[in-house]
């Protein structure tokens, strides 16, 4: 991978070939793969990847809130917790969080919330921690989608999952799925969530100029990648009950897990 040093960006970020620097079509998708299941000490967790970044979400709750005066007598709260390692972008990052991961936390959490039952739990939280351990772009999409991916996998009753990806505009050109360079250097970005119990919008930030008509074209390019996300996240957590299915069938599994 060529090494990008900070605010050295390609002057042009399609190739001569109509494709984007990284060779995908502008509809196309980074390739995406999630697990669930990964820590061990969370009631439910889950593993993101999605082109260069890498991210693990993990749920804690229902449970006894910390500090106490945060419980709510009448419903659960969620809270959410995005932090990007100190590792995780070219430059150092900071330790300590910061504004934008606070921000970002905000809104994963305003996208969750819809999807919970939080009045059958009163005096509860849900815990959601999100490390981000390789940021290239579309963090807080990829965070909002393997975070909710996590929640089901705690189990956690839910309306449904949300899933969530950027589409940009360079060089008039709308594409879908803004790598890190597309998102510094691009004219316009517009991460974008959907709810899928109501098909609703539940995140829309944006960044640069459009017209309507090109808001229009941002919407329709969005909701098809969007359906593409939610089904690898459907299947992610269907492979993890086959899984468990064929272990469970299987009459030697016991003595497989003894380590003998
Ligand atoms: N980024 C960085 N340093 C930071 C914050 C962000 O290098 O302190 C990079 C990182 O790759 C991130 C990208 O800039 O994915 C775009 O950041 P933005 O704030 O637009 O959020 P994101 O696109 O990740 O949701």
């Amino acid at each position: 991978m060529p090494l990008i040093i900070k605010d050295e960006y390609p002057e042009k970020l399609f190739r001569k070939d109509g494709k984007r620097l990284d060779g995908r079509e502008i509809n196309e998708l980074r390739p995406i793969k999630m697990d669930v299941g990964v820590i061990k000490n969370a009631d439910g967790s889950a593993y993101l990847e999605w082109g260069n970044n890498k991210i693990i979400a993990a749920v804690y709750g229902p449970r006894e809130v910390h500090p106490h005066h945060l419980a709510k007598p009448d419903r659960g709260i969620l809270r959410v917790f995005y932090r990007m390692a100190t590792f995780s972008v070219f430059d150092r990052k900071r330790p300590a969080p910061g504004r934008r991961e606070k921000e970002i936390s905000m809104i994963i959490a305003d996208c969750i919330e819809p999807l919970l039952f939080l009045e059958l739990y009163p005096g509860t939280s849900f815990e959601v921690f999100i490390e981000v351990m390789d940021a290239d772009g579309g963090t807080r999409c990829a965070s909002t989608t393997v975070a909710a991916l996590a929640l089901a996998d705690a189990g956690v009753p839910m309306k449904s999952l949300v899933s969530a990806v950027a589409v940009g505009k360079i060089d008039g050109k709308i594409i879908v799925d803004l790598s890190g360079i597309e998102d510094k250097a691009g004219d316009a970005d517009l991460p974008i969530a959907i709810t899928w119990y109501n098909e609703e919008i539940s995140l829309l930030q944006f960044d640069g100029n459009m017209d309507l008509e090109e808001m229009n074209k941002f919407l329709d390019l969005a909701y098809e990648a969007l359906k593409n996300i939610h089904q690898i996240q459907l299947d992610t957590l269907k492979s993890k009950y086959v899984k468990l299915q064929e272990e469970t069938s299987n009459p030697n599994h016991k003595n497989d897990n003894k380590g003998e």
